[in-house]
């Protein structure tokens, strides 16, 4: 038998074809390995790889020098203790698609809040292989924006003084007995004006407080029915008229909680209240209710309503419905309200009919 019909031969040059193939492969795999850790080492945000018991398979140099040492190679929850890091995860399972959410740090004695991003990593038959969480320093971020809002509030502050000296003028000219008639006019009309000045400023500051708070704001757990309550009943005592509003809680369950701020809400609501009543609602019905895993807040009023083809802008900056120019406004209230919603992740749906009333539909995600 010849050399080259020897079985055994044959399975000799079968294995090492093998082997080499084998060789290769892991070749390239290192390769591979060795370009993707080139490319996140190169990204100057702090990322790591983790798996679904949240093991740290991989993190990139940026992490690895404000993290503690040995991050790569442990458990996430060793560092962050924050149980949002699980039900995130659970919640990337479920549908598959990216989470945001804010983590408070302990880093060298000094408190740093991250904007943290999940991805998940899908194979080609769309299973979960690993999940990439990229950190984003709130802290390096605010400062820029902290110079722009001390600078706004400088200026306002600025602006406020002498306007409320103008105010104060303007109100003892247009209610002095002794002043001639036509002072007293002028005085009304300074007053008016300041005041409408006065507004504009406190809306701008709202929407400049509000867009800041979209990098920096921790929304906590809050329970939905008592806070809606809590932020009516002071409405109610702010504008000290008595306007009628009912809450309907059609909440299952009753106690249902949900991320919010305080502040922002009651900002929210106040808006959209003083709209209410200043288009001439005389009643505003406000619904609770949960559907699937969404918080909707409905605000249902008889005012005068928005034509049908002016509905789209209302929530643009600045735009105010025509030929209402005899209401006092700026057209701000409802781009606070929609930015609001932003910071949310969430979503506002408006339906008017003119001469019957106005519905604002506020669909808060993912509870
Ligand atoms: P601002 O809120 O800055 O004082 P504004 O009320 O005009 O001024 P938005 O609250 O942004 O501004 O509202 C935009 C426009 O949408 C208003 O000018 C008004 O015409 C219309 N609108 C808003 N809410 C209602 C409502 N509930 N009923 C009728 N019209 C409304
Ligand atoms: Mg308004």
């Amino acid at each position: 038998m010849s050399f080259f019909f020897n079985p055994n031969n044959e399975l000799l040059r079968y294995k090492s074809a093998f082997d080499k193939k084998i060789k290769n492969f892991e070749k390239s795999i290192i390769e591979e390995k060795g370009k993707y850790s080139q490319l996140l080492n190169s990204i100057p945000l702090p990322l790591a790889l983790i798996n679904e018991q949240r093991f740290i398979l991989f993190s990139n140099t940026s992490a690895k020098n404000i993290f503690p040492l040995n991050f790569q190679g442990n458990y996430l929850h060793q560092y962050f203790r924050d149980p949002i890091l699980k039900k995130t995860i659970e919640k990337i399972n479920k549908k598959l698609d990216a989470e945001t959410f804010n983590l408070k740090i302990e880093l060298n004695n000094k408190m740093v809040i991250f904007n943290v991003k999940m991805h998940p990593v899908l194979s080609e038959e769309k299973k979960i292989i690993y999940y990439l969480i990229i950190f984003i320093d709130q802290n390096k971020i605010s400062k820029s924006i902290q110079e722009r809002n001390d600078f706004l509030a400088n200026a306002s502050h600025e602006l406020k003084t002498p306007l409320t000296n103008i105010l104060g003028i303007s109100e003892i000219i247009s209610t002095d007995p002794s002043a001639l008639l036509e002072n007293k006019s002028f005085g009304k009309n300074l007053y008016s004006s300041a005041k409408s000045m006065q507004n504009l400023i406190n809306s701008l500051l709202s929407l400049s407080k509000v867009e800041i708070n979209k990098n920096i704001i921790v929304y906590k757990d809050q329970q939905l029915d008592s806070l809606i309550n809590f932020i009516i009943k002071e409405y109610k005592s702010n504008i000290q008229k008595n306007n009628h509003i009912k809450v309907v809680n059609n909440l299952q369950p009753k106690g249902a909680q949900f991320k919010t701020d305080k502040k922002e809400l009651s900002l929210l609501f106040f808006n959209l209240l003083d709209n209410s009543f200043k288009y001439g609602s005389t009643l505003v019905q406000v619904f609770l209710e949960m559907k699937k895993d969404n918080v909707i807040i409905t605000l249902n009023d008889n005012g005068q309503g928005i034509p049908k083809n002016e509905v789209q802008r209302v929530t643009e900056r600045f735009y105010r419905v025509k030929n209402n120019d005899k209401i006092e406004g700026n057209g701000l209230g409802l781009a606070i309200v929609q930015e609001i919603m932003n910071n949310h992740n969430g979503a506002i749906r408006i339906e008017s009919e003119e001469g019957k009333g106005t519905k604002v539909s506020l669909i808060f995600k993912g509870v």
